[in-house]
């Protein structure tokens, strides 16, 4: 289990969420990545290698998003390389996910997902959860997060975007840690309050079965 970020404010997401992560280098890490949210969706990068070299890709790109999620990771499931880091996205591109912990379940959800016809890429059990926000995302968020969330046994740290809500950021823990961070002009979710940007002055922790959504709505 490794490190997670997510940051939606009005300073440069990238930027945040690569200084976050370096914070939790220190937690030991085997790949990394970021998914930002911007007009046409999803920008993901990632990288098996130092967060320095994830930071200089990123700060090459110039975005200018404000929000997105970022996460370490320590490989459970499947390799450690680009196509198993984090974040996962679902197939139509609408949800971005970073997890940290096991699904232990994933084997029969993959199964199901499969048969259903979804294409699954990676060997995580991480990207079951993406897929499923997919096939239960009718235009109601909520009911299609609290569908998700039923159908997972396990450990779970998550921060989810979807590309329909620009200003939100969904935060869930079942067994593992994740805390909210909010300042006047700022919402954050991290795994350890270190990385947190500096003007964070208000921290929520959540408690297991518990789902935020810090937004600007
Ligand atoms: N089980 C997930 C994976 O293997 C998350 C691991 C973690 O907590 O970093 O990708």
């Amino acid at each position: 289990m490794c490190g997670i970020v997510g940051y939606l404010g009005k300073k440069n997401a990238s930027e945040i969420l690569c200084d976050g992560l370096k914070k939790l280098e220190y937690r030991g890490y085997d790949s990394a990545g970021i998914a930002l949210l911007n007009g046409s969706g999803f920008r993901v990068l990632k990288t098996s290698k130092r967060i320095e070299t994830l930071s200089k890709t990123v700060s090459l790109e110039k975005s200018q998003s404000k929000i997105g999620i970022g996460h370490t990771r320590w490989a459970t499931h499947g390799e450690a390389n680009k196509q198993n880091a984090h974040p996962h996205l679902s197939e139509d591109g609408k949800f971005a996910v970073v997890h940290n912990g096991i699904i232990e379940n994933y084997l029969s959800l993959k199964e199901e997902l499969l048969k259903e016809g979804f294409n699954l890429k990676s060997e995580t059990d991480t990207e079951v959860i993406p897929m499923l926000l997919q096939k239960y995302y009718k235009k109601d968020i909520k009911e299609a997060v609290k569908k998700t969330l039923k159908r997972l046994e396990g450990s779970y740290a998550l921060a989810i975007l979807c590309s329909d809500y620009p200003d939100m950021i969904i935060a869930a823990r079942q067994f593992s840690p994740i805390i909210i961070g909010l300042s006047e002009t700022e919402k954050a979710v991290a795994s350890d309050i270190t990385a947190f940007p500096e003007d964070i002055n208000n921290v929520i922790y959540l408690k297991d079965g518990q789902v935020f959504c810090p937004s600007f709505v």
